[in-house]
């Protein structure tokens, strides 16, 4: 082979990419960038960013209608002007957008715009020029998922990709698909005064897998918009809107956003030339420790290996991958505790083990925040937590839940678990009054009364049963 212009090859300068070039730099100049397409990483351009931001305009206005019963007038008068919210997400938008593409500029001929093939192990193809490197890191990501038959609707089904460009929302939409991104897109479109219906194949609602907090979950969001599980919809065309046809039963709406997941984007990459076994998807074998293809001096990092397509992880990717493609032999890095959320309100959050994971012996609490004091003077009681911890030795394995604050509740029970934390353990800690916590930790009481375990100790000390003081 004919010796490498370059150390290393990124195909893909989103969040992962831009994580294995900061990584590089430190060792190397001899680093190529290609990116096809928008610059400014899926998290700020489409994803993560404008989402939140519209998740907080829509929050602000839905705010207003507690005023009342926090004794203040006013509140119903209160309206989204969704062209000026529209205009403010991408206003942000683009701010956010501008400090992500700071991050390839001024690379010069060490970044190059255009759609790359593998032509080898070692050999990237752009523009009809060939690079090769010692070694190939692909960090393309993924990409919306429309079926064909919707996409023949044109402008009347959005994506994310497209509905924060719009001018304004309709009066209704539709919204197929209720993952985290279409859960948190029904919320805030609703919450802005959008008539939302949701749709989803599946029976489950935003990836959890404990019955109880999915019920809870249902009960506090049907006040939002209507939700439709386990449904295969169709969409027609009808008048200047479309008609969403589940069995006999239809819903007519102005406009549809399809939210039904996202499709790594491996296709156009050529991995055949890799001569390794490619699965049904398209996917080569590759190590969630190493990120390494097989044995092959290629890795692959990020939404496109679809292992764990969220941000931070996107990032730990391309931290891993970037050392080991500068290393001699690749070494594994542990990975971090599992976790998940979903921007709505209760906030949903996984964290370590899920419940369809559990052993048979393992030990559950659970708290309802229906009536949680604090939650209960701020207007937000609602929902469930569901805390799991092994059966032998209660040692704190994981959580689902849908309750407020469930952001903040997830990185604590983060932070113990991976820590290797006991129920006992934590409950030895201070919990101040009165706060949104205190209800993890009656969770966590729940399991202290299944365990054995001394009356001397302070984590035996029980709850009031009064709303005001627990
Ligand atoms: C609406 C929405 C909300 C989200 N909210 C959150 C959230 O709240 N929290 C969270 O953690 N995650 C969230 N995510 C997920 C998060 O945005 C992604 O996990 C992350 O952006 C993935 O980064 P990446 O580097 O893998 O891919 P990307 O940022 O998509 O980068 C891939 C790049 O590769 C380019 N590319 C593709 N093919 C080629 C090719 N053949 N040649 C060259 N370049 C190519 C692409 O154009 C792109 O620029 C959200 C995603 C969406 C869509």
């Amino acid at each position: 082979m004919a010796a490498a212009d370059w150390d290393v090859i990124i195909i893909g300068a989103g969040t992962a990419g831009l994580a294995v070039l900061r990584e590089v730099s430190k060792q190397t100049d001899k680093v190529l960038v290609i990116n096809a397409g928008a610059y400014g990483t899926t998290c700020a351009r489409v994803g993560c960013m404008p989402s939140k931001v519209l998740i907080e305009s829509a929050r602000a206005v839905h705010d207003c209608n507690k005023l009342a019963g926090f004794g203040i007038a006013g509140g119903q008068q209160v309206k989204a002007d969704i062209p000026a919210v529209l205009r403010h997400v991408r206003e942000l938008r683009d701010h956010f957008v501008e400090g992500t593409v700071q991050a390839t500029e001024g690379l010069g001929d060490r970044s190059i715009a255009g759609q790359a093939r593998l032509v080898g192990p070692q050999a990237v193809e752009v523009n009809g020029q060939v690079h090769r490197a010692e070694r190939i890191i692909i960090a393309t990501g993924s990409r919306p998922v429309m079926p064909a038959a919707w996409a023949a609707l044109g402008d009347r089904v959005l994506t994310t990709d497209t509905v924060f460009e719009q001018a304004d929302l309709p009066a209704r939409m539709a919204v197929i698909g209720l993952g985290p991104i279409g859960l948190e897109m029904a919320q805030a479109l609703a919450y802005l005064g959008v008539a939302v219906h949701a749709f989803d194949k599946s029976s489950s609602l935003g990836g959890i897998s404990d019955p109880k907090v999915e019920k809870a979950l249902r009960d506090a969001l049907e006040k939002d918009f209507s939700i439709h599980t386990g449904v295969d919809v169709e969409l027609h065309a009808q008048d200047d809107g479309v008609r969403v046809a589940a069995g006999d039963q239809s819903w007519e709406v102005d406009r549809v956003l399809v939210a039904v997941g996202r499709k790594p984007n491996l296709d156009g990459l050529n991995l055949e030339c890799l001569d390794v076994a490619l699965d049904d998807h398209g996917m080569p074998p590759f190590s969630v420790a190493t990120m390494q293809i097989g044995d092959l001096p290629v890795f692959i990092a990020g939404d496109v290996n679809h292992h764990a397509p969220i941000l931070h992880e996107a990032a730990d990717e391309g931290y891993i991958a970037a050392h080991n493609a500068l290393a001699d032999q690749p070494t594994p890095f542990p990975r971090r505790t599992p976790m998940g959320i979903v921007f709505i309100e209760p906030g949903v959050a996984f964290v370590g083990q899920r419940f369809a994971e559990l052993e048979r012996d393992a030990l559950i609490g659970e708290a309802s925040f229906t009536n949680q004091g604090r939650a209960v003077a701020a207007q937000r009681n609602a929902g469930l937590m569901r805390i799991y911890a092994r059966g032998e030795d209660a040692v704190l394995i994981g959580a689902e839940m849908c309750v407020p604050a469930g952001e903040h509740m997830a990185h604590l029970l983060g932070l113990a678990i991976s820590e290797g934390l006991t129920v006992r353990q934590v409950l030895r800690m201070p919990f101040y009054h009165p706060v949104l916590e205190e209800g993890l930790r009656s969770a966590l009481r729940q399991i202290m009364k299944q365990i054995p375990c001394d009356d001397t100790d302070l984590a035996r000390c029980g709850e009031f049963r009064i709303q005001a003081l627990d």
